[in-house]
């Protein structure tokens, strides 16, 4: 059942073998922070990127040591790379020259027409696409001063005329982006974007930060625009380690259900006064066990079995703690009881076998009595502490009793 709206009709565009927009799976990018000169350190960086999640990797294309740098990469790099090209028209030629599979131009940086003619040109004959980067830090200063400030409508105008000089020598293989810091303008920017181009567009927020705060922009920029069904190929700025961009921006693509799972989905209770152990202890070293082996499942951590394998049932494995035991699950099914020091191990060794055999073979493996200690665990548990573990029905008694003395 598809409860976002549909995505937003677009052309497409192929970076080498990525399709973008025009119905493609989003793809997400993430950018290199080593010197593009230094081959096997970005080549390392961008192995790295793609195992993380990105589709497409930028790396900047300033001077010439990182033009001749993208000769040697490109052949090598396990995804399609794209040039950004700041200030120096020749650098284009140049990284278009080293094969990159996509060109990156800002607006705001190269302004001579004729100069951005000459490279859409040139970018047309070798069939290679541009992103119109606009950025809001680096707008164009007549549209700034036209439009009172970086507004929605001044962002799009940018691109509007960076796209024109494009159409002018027949250059149409474009995607844009109208990126800012600040997250309700690039929402509204990006809306505008959406109502007047049919180009794929490119989501982002800008300096965007350190993570976590950085990770709480670029989601709630890009997670509102993608749930409204615009977007086509995304990247996180953070001021972090660039592998955690691309996994930011695969993990947000996957909870939106826009892309398959590929990795670990580990959900956990947040614990209460029921919680037969520490949740967070148990859930970290599930976490770390489980990242390693890269599985795509979405694995329950729950403090106890009194209500974990009901609240979780929709996680394809899980286990839930109660008296010294662990109580391992699939789709809310209980299938085996283990220590509870073997918690961790357990669910490792389920999810190793669950991926390989199926959800189907592994319930028919369940333990036949497994159910039925879960069962009794559950209610040993409940008469122990009750039904009501904070004991709130004997306070309110207490309250009422002292209000009406
Ligand atoms: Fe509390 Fe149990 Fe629910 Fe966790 S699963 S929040 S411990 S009731």
């Amino acid at each position: 059942m598809d409860l976002l709206p549909p995505r937003r009709a677009t052309r497409q565009i192929r970076l080498g073998e990525v399709a973008v927009g025009g119905g493609a799976p989003v793809s997400v990018q993430s950018m290199t922070t080593t010197r593009t000169a230094d081959v096997e350190g970005t080549l390392a960086q961008v192995y790295a990127l793609a195992a993380a999640g990105a589709d497409i990797v930028r790396c900047t294309c300033n001077e010439e040591p990182a033009a001749e740098g993208l000769a040697r990469i490109v052949p090598r790099s396990p995804v399609p790379i794209v040039a950004d090209i700041h200030f120096h028209h020749e650098m284009a030629y140049a990284a278009l020259e080293a094969g990159v599979q996509g060109l990156r131009l800002n607006p705001g940086n190269l302004r001579k027409e004729s100069e951005i003619k000459q490279i859409a040109a040139e970018a047309g004959d070798r069939g290679v696409p541009i992103r119109i980067g606009v950025n809001a830090g680096s707008l164009h200063p007549d549209i700034y001063k036209k439009h009172g400030g970086a507004t929605p409508e001044a962002l799009v105008e940018s691109a509007r005329i960076e796209l024109g000089y494009f159409e002018d020598v027949g250059f149409e293989d474009v995607k844009i982006s109208v990126k800012a810091s600040s997250v309700p303008l690039m929402i509204a920017a990006y809306r505008l974007a959406a109502d007047t181009f049919d180009h794929p567009l490119h989501l982002g927020v800008t300096e965007a930060g350190p993570p976590p705060a950085g990770l709480l922009k670029g989601t709630a920029g890009i997670g509102t625009l993608l749930a409204e069904g615009i977007g086509d190929t995304i990247r996180y700025s953070l001021t972090a380690d660039p592998v955690e961009e691309a996994r930011a921006g695969r993990r947000l693509l996957e909870t939106l259900g826009l892309r398959e799972r590929k990795g670990l989905d580990l959900i956990a209770c947040p614990s209460c006064g029921r919680a037969q152990v520490d949740v967070i202890a148990v859930a970290k070293a599930a976490e770390a066990a489980l990242e390693d082996r890269n599985l795509p499942v979405q694995v329950a951590v729950m403090g106890c079995v009194v209500n974990g394998p009901g609240e979780a049932r929709s996680a394809d494995l899980g286990i839930a703690a109660g008296r010294h035991k662990g109580h391992l699950f699939i789709q809310g099914k209980i299938v085996r009881v283990v220590p509870e020091e073997a918690m961790v191990d357990e669910l490792v060794a389920e999810a190793e076998k669950l991926v390989a055999e199926g959800v189907a073979a592994r319930l028919a493996a369940a333990d036949a009595g497994a159910e039925a200690e879960a069962e009794a665990d559950r209610r040993a548990l409940l008469d122990e502490k009750g039904a009501d573990p904070n004991a709130s029905e004997a306070k309110i008694d207490r309250i009422r009793r002292r209000q009406h003395q």
